[in-house]
């Protein structure tokens, strides 16, 4: 049970990190009053709007991060963006210890001739838009054309193939923004995936790759910047590479597309002028190969500006100074699943139950920071918001995710208007 004299702590981001920390907390400072900020009205941050709409077994994971809220007495406070709503410092002043884990919202950008060329365009802004993020709405115009490529060779960036593969018909039980995904997806032919690692060192998951053999009528090509499949020594990849190789040929009557595999191959320049017209890369073995496309999406990582810098120390452990900490994506950069979260928020939570131990805190917590009323959402305006997505899901979907702002304070009971 928590009183006045009772340790303050601020957790900024609700994303996976900032979750399992409160959740962490929990035990290790088990009379703290914990408050959970989001700069959005919604919580959960990229298991909402980066894992994938079709991935609901992986966003399920925002049910066992609900009941911190539902029953465990932690706080949470919508809507206010430290930094421009309400500064670092002052959050620090009326808490005894608070936790960045603002995560790392930008793509990182393709560094080669032309990667500014309109039409590449960034994997985060795809996912989100397919996730219905209310700053990613596609212009009316916005297309990605008959023929897109993907750079990269992570977990996002199979993610992306298989998004932009799948038909409306195939995302039954998602939450996918149907509207946003057949602007995407409703003209792309043909897919191709530019790795510039070779098969073997490609960082994706072989449960992503094999999702990508549940297509029926896709043609797949596969090409190696050097050696060939015989030579890849991971067996399960290649066994995999071979079902998408032998599923289907141009001879199908039903063919959907064709999707190019090219691995061992670094992009090497954008051509093309007010819109991108070929993506030139080269193998391994120095040769040189052009793909005519319409849209690139570059899947090679993320990056942003952590709210605080990040010491070495910080980094190291997940504490910057005394009352000063760090965890998720802000802290490690753009590494780590959502389970890897869980572990890191374990170790930070000891550090901080050690800082905090005997803590007769004078802090004031969330109600020191007199925020104006109504102009946050807390947990209940949250619900409101989700209640209201259920309801209005289309057959076939688990949800109808609200992608703007006005809605979802709207749903919440608060006037659009409301000011900080
Ligand atoms: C497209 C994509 C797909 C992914 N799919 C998977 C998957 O299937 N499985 C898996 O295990 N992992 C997946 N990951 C990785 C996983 O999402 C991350 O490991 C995890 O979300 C990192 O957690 P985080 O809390 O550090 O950051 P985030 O999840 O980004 O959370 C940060 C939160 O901070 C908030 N915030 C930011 N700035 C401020 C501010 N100034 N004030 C207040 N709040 C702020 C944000 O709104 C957000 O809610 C995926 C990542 C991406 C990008």
């Amino acid at each position: 049970m928590s009183d006045s004299n009772s340790p303050k702590i601020a957790i900024i981001g609700s994303g996976p990190s900032g979750c399992y920390s409160a959740q962490a907390l929990l035990k290790t400072v088990p009379n703290a009053e914990i408050t959970v900020f989001d700069r959005l009205p919604v919580p959960f941050g990229l298991a909402r709007f980066g894992v994938a709409a079709d991935h609901q077994g992986t966003k399920g994971v925002t049910k066992q991060f609900a009941r911190l809220f539902e029953r465990q007495g932690v706080k949470f406070v919508g809507n206010l963006n430290v930094g421009e709503h309400v500064e670092l410092d002052t959050i620090r002043e009326h808490f005894d210890a608070v936790i960045v884990a603002t995560g790392l919202h930008e793509d990182r950008q393709l560094d080669i001739p032309g990667s500014a060329t309109p039409g590449v365009v960034g994997a985060g802004y795809i996912t989100r838009a397919l996730n219905s993020h209310p700053e990613a709405k596609l212009p009316l115009d916005y297309s990605l054309g008959e023929v897109c490529i993907v750079v990269g060779a992570g977990n996002v960036a199979i993610d992306c193939m298989r998004l932009l593969t799948k038909n409306g018909t195939e995302f039954t039980g998602s939450d996918v923004h149907d509207d946003n995904h057949q602007q995407l997806s409703g003209k792309l032919r043909e897919l191709h995936l530019v790795s510039r690692s070779g098969v073997d060192q490609a960082k994706f998951d072989d449960s992503m790759l094999r999702e990508m053999t549940h297509f029926e009528h896709v043609r797949h090509e596969l090409h190696f910047g050097s050696g060939d499949l015989a030579a890849v020594t991971n067996e399960n990849r290649r066994d995999i590479l071979t079902i998408l190789q032998d599923k289907c040929t141009d001879a199908d009557p039903e063919l959907r597309g064709v999707i190019h595999w090219w691995f061992g191959f670094a992009p090497h320049e954008v051509h093309g002028g007010n819109l991108v017209d070929t993506l030139e890369i080269v193998g391994e073995d120095g040769t040189h190969a052009l793909i005519k496309t319409d849209s690139v999406i570059t899947a090679i990582g993320f990056q942003g500006d952590p709210l605080v810098p990040v010491t070495e120390a910080g980094r190291e452990t997940g504490k910057i100074e005394q009352g000063l900490y760090v965890g998720g994506w802000a802290r490690r950069g753009p590494r780590g699943t959502i389970a890897s979260q869980r572990i890191d928020a374990l170790e930070l939570a000891k550090i901080i139950g050690a800082d905090l131990a005997d803590l007769n805190s004078t802090k004031s917590g969330v109600a020191g920071l007199n925020l104006t009323p109504g102009s946050t959402i807390d947990y209940d305006g949250w619900k409101r918001i989700e209640q209201k997505e259920i309801e209005a899901a289309r057959s076939g979907r688990a949800r109808h995710k609200f992608d703007s702002i006005e809605e979802m304070l709207k749903e919440a009971g608060m006037q659009p208007t409301s000011q900080h």
